[in-house]
């Protein structure tokens, strides 16, 4: 048995825009998932981050098998998804569950809590009714709720516990890996904190893997052992949490990285915080080679000639980057993040006369 429990290979996913009611015609193509290749070792987590539409939630339901890839594979346990027969891809379901975002959205209204928590025992035939009853039952105490909430409602629950519902549920038929896709994000600050530490003593408990989505650095900082950062569809940074937050290599992930909230104000208001211009482009029609390039600070000619491949950042180093000109240390001063060290002057900065918008606070 290898150590690697999932594999993405060269995954891409494209979504057709039409026009036309009848007679429908691809005008334009989003590309929402570009080449990702990563692997998900057996009991860690994997925390994926990135701003909003950077495709780190199509990501998440193409490791689910709920959207299937434009190209690419999804290996999971050494089998590729997409070759599984019925009865195989009803086996995945069981071994694979997500924790949605949105805890008020994820439950549906008209059911008790003991029949949401005990749908995927039915639909996988786990056990008689009063078996079934009774795994509800102890999955809610473990997920900190109360038996006796078996007959309630969703409705009846703040956010933190629908939450806690939402976990019981995804527990429920004993899966490998969960998904999480930022299952914090809706819930207040001192909530979020108990859900990641719920989160980890389960995995602790049970063995779990997860893969964990967010798109802030600090919420998946405790829970990760690995991160890897996305940009518009790409893979731009992997690397060992701790090595990733102590020295970012990755520009993006060093703007990611200074947007962190510090919780002391006297550190915070003395930290240079790098602020990138601009939205992230569309993926509809985004930037040629590395797509980072127009609000890079660090951007030259050949940047947006050539795309730059994730790459190993040192022979003893276990992370990579997609970047020609990483960052050497951190953090950087201003004149550092504009001009890297070592670029021959023939290649000449694209940017030494019109410099990409961005500001470095004091
Ligand atoms: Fe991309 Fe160049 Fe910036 Fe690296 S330095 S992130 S390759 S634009």
């Amino acid at each position: 048995m290898t150590d690697t429990l999932l594999e993405i290979d060269q995954l891409t996913k494209n979504f057709p825009i039409t026009e036309g009611i009848v007679f429908k015609k691809e005008v334009a193509t989003v590309k929402a998932v570009a080449g990702v290749s990563l692997d998900v070792r057996r009991g860690e987590t994997l925390g994926i981050v990135g701003e909003s539409g950077c495709g780190k939630s199509t990501l998440a339901r193409l490791i689910t098998n709920l959207l299937a890839p434009t190209s690419g594979t999804v290996r999971f346990d050494g089998k590729d998804i997409s070759t599984f027969s019925r009865q195989e891809l009803f086996a995945f379901r069981r071994q694979v569950t997500m924790i949605f975002q949105d805890p008020y959205a994820s439950l549906n209204p008209r059911k008790r809590v003991g029949f949401i928590v005990a749908e995927p025992l039915v639909v996988h035939g786990v056990g008689t009714e009063v078996e079934r009853k009774r795994r509800v039952q102890e999955l809610l105490e473990v997920v900190g709720l109360n038996a006796e909430h078996y007959n309630r409602f969703p409705h009846e629950f703040s956010g933190g516990q629908r939450q806690r519902i939402g976990i019981a549920r995804a527990l429920a038929a004993g899966p490998r890996l969960i998904v999480c896709d930022e299952p914090v994000s809706a819930l207040d600050v001192s909530v979020q904190a108990q859900i990641l530490n719920l989160l980890s003593d389960l995995q602790a408990e049970f063995g779990l893997t997860y893969v964990f989505i967010a798109h802030d650095l600090s919420v998946v900082r405790h829970i990760s052992d690995r991160v890897a950062v996305m940009y518009l569809g790409r893979l731009v940074e992997l690397a060992d949490a701790r090595e990733l937050y102590a020295e970012p290599r990755h520009p993006y992930t060093g703007a990611l990285l200074s947007a962190v909230p510090i919780a002391n104000p006297r550190l915070g208001r003395s930290r240079r915080k790098l602020v990138l211009a601009g939205d992230v482009p569309s993926p509809i029609d985004p930037p040629s080679a590395c797509r980072f390039h127009p609000r890079c600070p660090r951007a030259q000619d050949v940047c947006s000639i050539d795309d730059p491949e994730l790459r190993s950042m040192g022979p003893r180093s276990l992370r990579e980057a997609a970047c020609h000109f990483p960052l050497e240390r951190w953090p950087l001063t201003p004149d550092e993040m504009r001009a890297p060290v070592g670029v021959p002057p023939t290649v000449g900065c694209a940017n030494e006369s019109t410099p990409p918008e961005f500001g470095i606070l004091k």
